[in-house]
């Protein structure tokens, strides 16, 4: 019989793959993957996939989770932006790992039941909000470091205008979903540097003005 993938094995498979830190591969590991993923795909909630979780939107797949917050270099003094709450997950995941995250959403059903989620898991560092997240969040720049769950047709300038200088940046960027380019910016008091740290594929980000 085939047993079904637990939070050990998806634990082990990000360990094998030697790009993560242990710190990553041990908040992946506390935060249950069940909890995010509808019921109809509890089965394979601990699989290295991306999954439907409603409303035309994806949790993302465990390895770009790693791979993007491994990027984003965290500690417990970052004060971080993402974009696109979703089902909450990569928000979980971040808030065991930094100082406090702030997570914007543009699908209120969705917003919803990620709070409940920030509840039940006992997340207290997290502070989640309906809105435009291609706007960021003024109120409350700048922020140490800004993730974005979505891909932009091009870099936000919004956002890296709310990015403290020796703050990171981690965007999906490209026009389609076949051509997106999984970039990590970093700002420095008088250049922006670019890195490239993949292919990935990203639902798009939507701003307001585009509808949808
Ligand atoms: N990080 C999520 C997956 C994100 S899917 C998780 O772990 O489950 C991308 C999300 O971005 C979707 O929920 C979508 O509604 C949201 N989104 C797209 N454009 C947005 C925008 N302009 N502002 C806020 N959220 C946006």
């Amino acid at each position: 019989m085939l047993s079904l993938p637990t939070a050990d094995t998806l634990r082990a498979q990000l360990a094998a793959d030697g790009r993560f830190s242990e710190n990553v591969l041990n908040a992946i590991h506390d935060i249950p993957r069940t909890f995010f993923v509808p019921e109809a795909f509890q089965d394979r909630a601990f699989e290295n996939s991306s999954l439907p979780i409603g409303l035309h939107q994806t949790i993302s797949q465990p390895t770009v989770v790693a791979l993007m917050t491994e990027a984003l270099q965290l500690d417990d003094r970052q004060k971080v932006l993402e974009i696109g709450t979703g089902s909450g997950y990569q928000t979980s995941i971040l808030s065991k790992l930094c100082r406090r995250v702030y997570s914007l959403e543009r699908h209120k059903p969705l917003l919803a039941k990620a709070e409940e989620r920030f509840r039940q898991l006992g997340l207290t560092n997290v502070v989640a909000r309906f809105g435009d997240g291609s706007m960021g969040w003024k109120e409350q720049a700048p922020f140490s470091r800004i993730i974005v769950t979505a891909a932009a047709i091009d870099v936000p300038e919004v956002l890296l205008d709310q990015l403290d200088v020796g703050g990171i940046m981690i965007v999906p960027v490209g026009l389609d979903e076949r051509t997106q380019e999984l970039l990590k910016i970093t700002k420095h008091e008088d250049d922006i540097v670019t890195e490239e740290l993949g292919e990935v594929r990203f639902v798009p980000l939507i701003s307001d003005e585009e509808g949808g």
